[in-house]
Parts: C-alpha cells; sequence; structure tokens
C-alpha cells in the first residue's frame, strides 16, 4: 500500500520535479521532501518570497539546487507555459514528474450565490491552468523514462458535496482529467497519472474552510509524504489512473 511505503533514501535521484503552489502548506512539504530523497526540485508559485524561503531551506538541508519558476496561475496564458517547458528543457534538459498541488478554496456558499469572479478564479487555478500546464508539458514528460503526473484532488472531488461550490466542481474536473490521460496514454507511453486526496490537513487552507476546528488534531503536511514521494519513484511505475486517499480510513 502507498500510503505505507517507506522510501529509500535517494530514490529520487537524478529526477527534475516540478511543484505547483511550492511556497506553502502541502506543496512545501512535498519540495522539501523530493529534494531530500534526491530530486532537483523546480518550484513553481506566485510568491517570490516564499519560493525563496522553500530554496534556503533545500540549499540548507544540502539537497540538489532548485529552480523558482515565478507563475500567476490565475493570469499565466498558454504561451508563457510552453515558453516554461522551453525554459525548463534548456536549463535542466529533462523533467520527469508534476506535482499539480496549487489550489484555491473560493468561497463556501451555495451555488444560487456563488459570485461568478471567484468562481471563475477557482476554477481557472485548479482546473484549467492545470490542464494547460500538463499540456505544454507533455512532450517533455513523455520523453522521461518513467514519469509521473500528480494531480491534487479532495474528498468533494470524488462526489459533490453542498456548498462547496467552483472548489468541488474544479476537482471533479481534475479527477476526470487524470483518468482521461491515463486511457488516452497508457497504450502509447510509460507516463502515469494519479490523484491524490490528501484530506484533512494542517495548513492555512483547512484553517479556512473549518475555521473552528482545532488544527492540532489534524494530520500535518510532513505526516503525509512518504505516499508524495512514493508516487515520483520508479516504485510506482505500475500505479495508473488512481485517486489515493491519504486519510486514515
Ligand atoms: P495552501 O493554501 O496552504 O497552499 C496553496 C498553495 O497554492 C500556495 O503555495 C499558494 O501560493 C498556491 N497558489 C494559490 N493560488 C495560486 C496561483 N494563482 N498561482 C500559483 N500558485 C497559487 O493550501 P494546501 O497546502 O492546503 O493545499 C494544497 C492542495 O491540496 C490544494 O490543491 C488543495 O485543494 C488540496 N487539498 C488540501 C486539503 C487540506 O485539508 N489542506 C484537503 C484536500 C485537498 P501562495 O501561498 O503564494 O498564495
Amino acid at each position: 500500500d502507498i500510503r505505507n511505503f517507506i522510501p529509500p533514501a535517494d530514490c529520487l535521484k537524478g529526477k527534475n520535479i516540478l511543484v505547483t503552489g511550492a511556497g506553502d502548506g502541502i506543496g512545501k512539504a512535498a519540495a522539501l521532501s523530493y529534494a531530500k530523497y534526491g530530486a532537483t526540485v523546480l518550484l513553481l508559485g506566485k510568491t517570490a518570497s516564499k519560493l525563496e524561503a522553500v530554496y534556503d531551506l533545500i540549499e540548507a538541508e544540502g539537497g540538489a539546487e532548485p529552480a523558482m519558476l515565478l507563475m500567476n496561475l490565475e493570469s499565466a496564458s498558454y504561451t508563457e507555459m510552453q515558453q516554461l517547458a522551453i525554459l525548463i528543457e534548456r536549463e535542466v534538459g529533462h523533467l520527469d514528474g508534476v506535482l499539480h498541488n496549487a489550489g484555491l478554496l473560493g468561497v463556501l456558499t451555495p451555488l444560487e450565490m456563488y459570485d461568478p469572479i471567484i468562481f471563475e478564479q477557482v476554477m481557472k487555478v485548479n482546473f484549467n491552468a492545470t490542464f494547460t500546464l500538463t499540456q505544454a508539458l507533455l512532450p517533455l514528460l513523455k520523453s522521461a523514462q518513467s514519469g509521473s503526473v500528480v494531480f491534487t484532488s479532495s474528498s468533494v472531488g470524488s462526489r459533490p458535496r453542498a456548498f462547496w461550490g467552483a472548489y468541488a466542481l474544479s476537482k471533479l474536473a481534475v479527477e476526470g482529467m487524470s483518468d482521461i490521460f491515463t486511457q488516452e496514454t497508457q497504450k502509447t507511453t510509460t507516463l502515469r497519472f494519479n490523484c491524490i486526496n490528501p484530506g484533512a490537513t494542517r495548513t492555512q487552507m483547512r484553517a479556512a474552510a473549518y475555521p473552528s476546528e482545532n488544527p492540532n488534531t489534524l494530520l500535518a503536511p510532513e505526516d503525509l509524504m512518504s505516499a508524495y514521494v512514493a508516487l515520483m519513484s520508479d516504485e510506482a511505475a505500475g500505479i495508473k489512473g488512481q485517486v489515493i486517499d491519504l486519510q486514515p480510513q
């Protein structure tokens, strides 16, 4: 079971892995873990100071020098994403993994009252940009020996839940996209697509969704990292088209 996987040291050595939303929360923990297991991490995010802090932590822990890719997924164009792919190929040569982790909660309210501007922002960051970035990076990912794309879903991504509006719809779309990519590519490439549902995790997003909850009752991002590392490693070569739920059952 991938949730109990104990990653061997250096299991990501030689791999270049891009993490979106790498400056905070789960993405930050994943970036630090990937570096700890030997990967060169490409830190993508919209707040330079947060990316710099993660960069410094990786350097301080002796990890391979990361790259910082400042990009706002809400406003980035498809052309910018294609340029990013060219930049990655030129600077680091190959790309073995992408963790699509950046996300926006939006508001918790009935669809009837959902602000259409916020709806569009949430869909853009959580879904549309996730799609276009994947598409732009596909040529690079397909030429990796054992490439891995990991999307981030949610418990509301497999069943719609009242009041979760654009967030739930964006995660449903992400799960569908992972499934379609899997079906369309499985005969022609070793590249694999999976979703992780981290479940209730101690981050700012969770606190915004559940303001009265005691954060100390939740798992921290660091507690989930063995599965995040496993899915990027060659140990997971046969795992395709799954939604992996990381919470204790
Ligand atoms: P946080 O809010 O702590 O972190 C979200 C990250 O996404 C931040 O690094 C943020 O950057 C980045 N981000 C947001 N908007 C953009 C944008 N426009 N462009 C680039 N980056 C952006 O959330 P979590 O760590 O909790 O969430 C990570 C993922 O896990 C999300 O996809 C979320 O939906 C999912 N998830 C989380 C759960 C939880 O309980 N925490 C449960 C289920 C799923 P910045 O800080 O610079 O704004």
